[in-house]
């Protein structure tokens, strides 16, 4: 039996010469300062995906969100060649430091998808994509060096809507329904400045009420504690309530109000993306950067990679079960001597059979280990 005592960490009181008391403490009042401290050494990594339709606006959201040019040597295709490619996913990384604080930003782009004359199962490549990044994670975890394990999970994929039509397109409901259980789905509005505030109103609440009726499971938002200050918690519901986030984007800076803005200039005015009366930008870039990146790494580690990881381990048990037969009644004998060849494959599956259930013991054990 173990006996739960609360202790304050005080070492017993002394009296100092003026006769006040002074307070000693243990010390453990610094852990998160450690933490803190270990972080930022650390630095932190962050996988964004973003899939749409070429066109879309991803690569110059994506570069105003990050104020940086990811983009500078991507080559760009004529439509025939956009019309044979299917989907190639490239990957960007840049090293972004603020105040000392060290990011290192994939950004797994997803070019072509939806510009296909036949757009079949075109986010095949995508969920394969997300799949192998789970599957070399389960790798490394199992392997030896766990402690250097260079995390290519996706913790969040932005998918881009077309502004034009009056809500998702089948290809919509299906890509993100092809997704939903693997990655955090953040839709967007692309292009909103193509549209009214009314226009936008009116199809992010289709898009909602679609999002719904499809059973598209979006990245949700965490409920706000109770003991949060009124400020945050207004702030948190206006965020929830502004999804799907309309956004701008613009590689270029004009001069708006006396001030340079990053914007779109046109022939009656100027769209300011960062300007919240124009569109959602920063509210977008302030939940994935400011307030939710942490959120969306545990939510996929949690959630997406844990059922990707107890899918494996419930394919792998099966396979064991069949290939094992250990209780089976009749053994199972060759009808005549194996050659040479056969006997290799035999081995050779033995030993992969050993390998597989030495893993499994692992897990089980890492399993049982995290439960208690
Ligand atoms: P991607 O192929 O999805 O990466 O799209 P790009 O970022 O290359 O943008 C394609 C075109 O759309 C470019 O001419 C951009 O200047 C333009 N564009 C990007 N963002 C916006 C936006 O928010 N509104 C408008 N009207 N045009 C945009």
């Amino acid at each position: 039996m173990t006996a739960n005592i609360r202790y304050k960490s005080r070492i017993p009181v002394k009296t100092a010469e003026d006769g006040t008391e002074e307070k000693q403490y243990v010390g453990f009042a610094t852990l998160p300062n450690q933490v803190h401290r270990k972080s930022v050494k650390k630095g932190f990594d962050f996988t964004l995906m973003v899939a749409g339709e070429s066109g879309m606006g991803k690569s110059t959201l994506v570069n105003s969100l990050f104020l940086t040019d990811l983009y500078k040597d991507r080559k760009l295709l004529n439509a025939e060649e956009r019309i044979h490619q299917t989907v190639e996913i490239i990957k960007h990384t840049v090293d972004i430091e603020e105040k000392g604080v060290k990011l290192k930003l994939t950004i797994v782009d997803t070019p072509g998808f939806g510009d296909a004359v036949n757009n079949n199962e075109c986010w095949k490549p995508i969920t394969d994509y997300i799949d192998q990044q789970f599957e070399q994670y389960f790798r490394d975890e199992s392997g030896l060096n766990r402690k250097n394990i260079q995390d290519n999970r996706v913790h969040c994929c932005l998918y881009f809507i077309p502004p034009f039509g009056h809500g998702l397109r089948p290809v919509d409901v299906e890509f993100m329904k092809a997704l939903h259980e693997k990655v955090n789905i953040i839709p967007l509005i692309a292009k909103a400045d193509c549209l009214t505030p009314n226009e936008i109103k009116k199809l992010k609440d289709r898009i909602r009420e679609e999002i719904d009726k499809f059973g598209i499971k979006v990245y949700q938002f965490p409920e706000c504690d109770s003991d949060e200050d009124e400020e945050f918690k207004q702030l948190d519901k206006e965020l929830k309530e502004c999804t799907p986030f309309a956004v701008i984007g613009s590689n270029t800076v004009v001069e708006a109000r006396g001030q340079r803005v990053r914007g779109r200039l046109y022939p009656w005015g100027i769209v300011e993306v960062e300007n919240q009366s124009h569109c959602d930008f920063v509210k977008l870039r302030n939940m994935l950067i400011r307030s939710h990146m942490h959120d969306l790494k545990d939510v996929t580690c949690d959630v997406h990679y844990e059922n990707y990881r107890a899918q494996c381990i419930q394919e792998m048990t099966s396979k064991l079960a069949q290939d094992n037969r250990v209780d089976s009644p009749v053994p199972i004998l060759p009808l005549s001597t194996p050659d040479v060849e056969t006997e290799k494959l035999i081995k050779m599956k033995d030993e992969e059979l050993k390998r597989m259930q030495e893993m499994l013991n692992k897990m089980q054990q890492q399993m049982h280990d995290k439960d208690q």
